[in-house]
């Protein structure tokens, strides 16, 4: 049984895509919680980052070169913005296909775990 992303992925749950090639797909989170809240996936299902191969993380760069992308074309990469990896149960991951997080678009707080 494929996973809520491997539904996007191929088609079978709808989302609102910023860009795709044959690796990486990146939508727009449906609940966002900043003016741009975009998630970045590689097509390939992994559950988290742990789950990557060394042999294969070269799809980590590629997603990173993406993000970069995307904050060009966007017009966020002068602001700045935030990539936000959770993994696992204590990082609060929810979705169990990895994928990246942009926030863009407003001045963004401190994490939690960086509050004194
Ligand atoms: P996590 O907590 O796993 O790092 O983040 C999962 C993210 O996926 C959440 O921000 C949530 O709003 C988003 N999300 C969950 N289901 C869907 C969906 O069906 N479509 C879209 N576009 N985003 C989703
Ligand atoms: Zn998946």
């Amino acid at each position: 049984m494929s996973c809520i992303f491997c539904k996007i992925v191929n088609g079978e749950i709808p989302s609102s895509k910023v860009y795709e090639d044959d690796k990486v797909l990146a939508f727009n989170d449906i609940n966002p919680v900043t003016p741009y809240h975009i998630l970045v996936i590689p097509k390939k299902h992994y559950d988290s980052i742990i789950d990557i191969p060394e042999k294969e993380m070269e799809i980590i760069a590629h997603i990173h070169n993406v993000i970069n992308k995307i904050a060009n074309k966007e017009g966020f990469d002068k602001k700045g913005f935030r990539i936000i990896n959770n993994c696992g149960e204590d990082g609060g991951q929810e979705v169990k296909h990895i994928h990246y997080h942009i926030l863009a678009g407003k001045k963004l707080p401190l994490y939690e775990a960086e509050k004194k």
